[in-house]
């Protein structure tokens, strides 16, 4: 293979603090603990971050209380102003922000710089767009904000996850308290320095960081009116049961298993390239990521054969390097469920290969990997694995993609590949999957509402349907 030199992002870009506070009414302020967070490319320590405690989570949801009668009374031309305002600077200040979130996350600077950037600008521009709207939306002539929004984000696309909450909230006319997750509070953090940049009014965004309790004691604090969430089934359903019975509003982005379906007719290149981003973009980290392809037993073993072939083309390593197309695994964590779950798939009978790579001897690393002959009752075939692994089934006809493809406990997102426009549309009609991806995977827009069925949750974020959870 044609070899690249190396091309790398200079680190030098973003200047990181030693020490970051809370971000309160408009301060950063410390709290009387810290954590480390780490850059898991190399494992070393990037910043100590202040660890909010309960004290701390109720002066943030104070301080968001305050500002809401004043920022839910502004015309909505005047709120889109600054959510304008916020989609530019992070446009002139991108560069700094894919670094910093490359270091702190380990995904690389080639997806941070050309997806989750531009995206985050966009859902920014989408929602100005949509503030001074709000009478047309179709939720009635007068629709109120909901007072203050405790949101819990999760780490395998911190920024994006961030204004996903954020931009739909301000738009409407909610202020905010966001907790970020425990390995990647940086980019939340520097975005609260682009908030007082555009002077947006102190309270209306607060950034509280810390682990799993800071996030309980913000989406149970009685003063919160509505709790979003992005992160595991498990914590999803804890969360559903503590807002239960209080009157709090509650949208849940949960996990995922998505059934990537290639028809014998599909197009084998183009849905090589489909899989690869499918299973292989962001780690694998991606909740909506096509985990388990189902391919028509005819084709199988031709599409196996080019998938390995692209599959040796991949480079896996440093994430600040422009070639690199997979980076780090976000924790130690994350790397011993992947292994774990990696090696059941193995002892249960699967077959298990990965392209010969030269994995760091630093930081956490996971070489890609598909296993083949998977039946639906392996672990890996139905546990989300959230990380580069891909699982591979086979089926005879439409009907069997079908049932194997809704045989789970998930619904988020599914892929169908082929050249027969009226099957994809019989087949998406019978998925039961929040988005259904046609000859293409992974697309994200933010006029696109997102969203899952079953344990993958409730309630759309982007698009129209982005700004009900949000109303009353
Ligand atoms: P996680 O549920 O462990 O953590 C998510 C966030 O919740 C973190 O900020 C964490 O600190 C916080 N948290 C943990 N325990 C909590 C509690 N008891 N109360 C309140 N907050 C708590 O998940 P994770 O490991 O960070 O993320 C991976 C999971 O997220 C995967 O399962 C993935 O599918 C899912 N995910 C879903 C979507 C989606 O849009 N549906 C998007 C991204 C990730």
């Amino acid at each position: 293979m044609f070899e690249y030199a190396p091309a790398p992002e200079s680190r030098s870009i973003v200047d990181i603090a030693p020490t970051y506070g809370l971000f309160i009414d408009g301060e950063f302020g410390d709290a009387k603990d810290t954590f480390k967070t780490i850059n898991p490319a190399d494992e070393q320590v990037l910043a100590e971050v202040a660890l909010a405690g309960p004290e701390d989570v109720d002066r943030a949801v104070a301080a968001a209380r305050r500002a809401f009668p004043s920022w839910s009374a502004l015309p909505g031309s005047e709120r889109a102003k600054y959510l304008f305002r916020i989609a530019r600077i992070i446009q002139e200040r991108s560069r700094e922000l894919a670094v910093l979130e490359s270091l702190d996350n380990g995904k690389p600077i080639k997806e941070t710089r050309d997806v989750d950037l531009p995206l985050v600008a966009a859902h920014f521009f989408y929602y100005a767009g949509w503030a001074d709207k709000l009478k047309y939306a179709g939720f009635g002539s007068d629709p109120r904000p909901l007072g203050v929004a405790g949101q819990v984000i999760p780490w395998n696309f911190p920024l994006l996850m961030l204004a996903w909450k954020i931009a739909p909230a301000l738009a409407t006319g909610n202020t905010v308290v966001l907790k970020p997750a425990e390995t990647t509070p940086l980019s939340a953090l520097f975005f609260a320095d682009v908030c007082r940049q555009a002077d947006l009014p102190p309270g209306v965004v607060n950034i509280v960081t810390g682990a799993g309790d800071t996030g309980r004691y913000l989406v149970e604090h009685p003063d919160v009116n509505k709790v979003a969430f992005t992160g595991s089934t498990e914590v999803g359903r804890q969360i559903a049961r503590s807002v239960a019975g209080t009157g709090k509003r509650l949208t849940l982005e949960l996990g995922g298993k998505a059934a990537n379906i290639v028809f014998d007719d599909a197009p084998i290149d183009q849905a090589v390239e489909g899989i690869v981003d499918g299973i292989f973009f962001n780690q694998g980290h991606v909740c909506c990521a096509g985990s388990r392809l189902l391919v028509q037993e005819s084709i199988a073993e031709e599409l196996l054969t080019s998938l390995k072939r692209r599959m040796t083309t991949l480079r896996v390593g440093d994430p600040l390097d422009k070639n690199t197309d997979i980076g780090a695994i976000n924790s130690a964590a994350q790397l011993a469920r992947i292994t774990d779950l990696s090696a059941i798939g193995a002892e249960e009978g699967a077959e298990r290969w990965s392209p010969p790579c030269d994995l760091p001897e630093r930081g956490f690393w996971f070489a890609p990997t598909i296993f083949t002959g998977v039946t639906q009752a392996h672990r890996i075939a139905r546990e989300e694995i959230f990380g580069p692994v891909l699982s591979v089934l086979t089926f005879r006809t439409p009907a069997e993609a079908i049932e194997k493809a809704n045989n789970t406990p998930y619904g988020l997102s599914a892929g169908i590949w082929s050249e027969k426009g009226s099957l994809i549309l019989a087949v998406a009609d019978q998925l039961r999957a929040g988005v259904v991806w046609a000859n293409t995977f992974n697309k994200f827009d933010p006029t696109s509402p997102f969203g899952g069925y079953k344990e993958s949750g409730y309630g759309r974020e982007g698009g129209r349907h982005g700004l009900e959870a949000y109303l009353a």
